[in-house]
């Protein structure tokens, strides 16, 4: 007799692997981290998407177009509001003042939610809902708490989120507006981090923290594979990537991997470069000490709030990405991150948030030290819309 496999792994036909230690598992259940503590990355079968399949993503629409490289069994529906199909914009002016003519920006504030955190957690609670889980927590810089409460909302669920006071008001009131239950916390994400765990093992709801389950990262790898699809099958030279948690990061460098040993693009990966606020750079330092990992930065601040993460678990894979690209991280003055939002802004009429601020200022940085060429493609990533960080002021009526 064969092992019969539970109906709820049927169709599951990718498994996990730790790149930190190791080890391999099925991905029945719910997984959350290696036993080792550290991430799980999900691997999908050889033979999974053919060639063939590069003209039919196509014709398909938003971040499910990709669903041969994504976590979704066959016939399943995943959670969606219309994630991804976010615009590539090439950035003339600010291409001119910078001298560098091949800019794009990939403006991420267009997707559902207002930044691609939507990508992120469609995948998460998508695996998550479908394996029977309808009770969520999960700490929060902002914009994830905006995103979770939308999706779970879509996929009948709850979730409690745990942020920061200091978070951006309107963001908070997304938060409440798609019926997220709010709990805030003196302290930054790793304090709210500690919160929810707490939380989640008190009532039983599934921890949806960056990197303690494998598949936000699964959504946000459709960042790179998008951009590949917009560039007609090729990679770019440089990618600037505001950076907290690092999914982002760690996605689009697994998804070009993937996508190189699909044979859908070829040649070398772009350089990956880490923006961070200089007011909370871990990676920045560890990346310049030449560490494998980073310490915990001691009295995080910045007011790119998306940036404000003093230990993230994916300190590693981040590291390694940077290095294996042969990039590397720069830390931006929040006066600095904010005037470039501002300026890209008003140049371009792209709704620029301060973390798009600062991969901005960072490209300056990077021309006036000679680390780009004129001749590369650049693409910049606006990973969130800067009307979430705006306050409704007074405005004065014209007479
Ligand atoms: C979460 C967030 C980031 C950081 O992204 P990671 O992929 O977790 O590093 C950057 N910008 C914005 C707007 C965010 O919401």
């Amino acid at each position: 007799m064969t092992p019969s496999r539970s109906p709820m792994a049927e169709g599951i036909d990718w498994t996990l692997e730790c790149l930190a230690c190791g080890s391999t598992s099925t991905a029945e259940g719910l997984p959350t981290v290696c036993s080792c503590g550290q991430p799980w990355l999900v691997r999908y079968p050889k033979r999974r998407p053919g060639i063939m399949q590069r003209a039919e993503v196509r014709r398909r629409h938003g971040m499910w177009r990709f669903r041969e490289f994504l976590p979704l069994r066959p016939f399943e529906e995943p959670v969606s509001l219309g994630e991804g199909d976010t615009p590539l914009i090439r950035l003339r002016r600010t291409a001119t003042r910078l001298g560098v003519p091949h800019l794009w920006l990939k403006d991420e504030g267009i997707n559902p939610t207002g930044s691609f955190k939507a990508r992120g957690l469609s995948a998460a609670i998508t695996r998550a809902t479908a394996a029977g889980m309808r009770r969520f927590t999960l700490p929060t810089a902002g914009n994830a708490g905006v995103a979770a409460s939308a999706y779970a909302a879509r996929a009948g669920a709850e979730v409690k989120v745990f942020a920061p006071d200091t978070t951006p008001r309107t963001i908070l009131s997304q938060i409440e507006a798609f019926g997220g239950e709010l709990v805030l916390s003196r302290g930054h994400i790793g304090d709210c981090g500690k919160a929810s765990r707490a939380w989640a093992a008190e009532s039983g709801a599934f921890d949806l923290s960056t990197l303690r389950e494998p598949y936000r990262i699964e959504g946000k790898k459709t960042l790179g594979l998008e951009l590949a699809l917009q560039l007609a099958w090729k990679m770019p030279d440089v990618i600037l990537y505001p950076t907290g948690g690092g999914t982002g990061l760690i996605g689009m460098w697994k998804a070009f991997l993937e996508l190189k040993e699909h044979g859908w693009v070829e040649g070398d990966l772009p350089r990956f470069y880490s923006v961070q606020s200089t007011g909370c750079a871990p990676i920045v330092r560890a990346f310049e000490a030449g560490a494998d990992h980073a310490e915990e930065w001691n009295d995080p601040w910045t007011v790119a709030s998306g940036l404000r993460v003093p230990g993230p678990l994916g300190d590693r894979l981040m590291l390694r990405a940077l290095r294996e690209t042969n990039g590397g991280a720069v830390a931006v003055e929040d006066g600095v991150l904010t005037e470039a939002a501002v300026t890209v802004s008003r140049e371009e009429g792209v709704d620029v948030s301060p973390e798009g601020g600062a991969a901005l200022a960072a490209l300056e940085w990077l021309v006036g030290r000679g680390l780009v060429d004129r001749g590369e493609t650049i693409v910049v990533f606006n990973t969130g819309a800067g009307w979430l960080y705006r306050q409704p002021g007074e405005l004065r009526a014209e007479r």
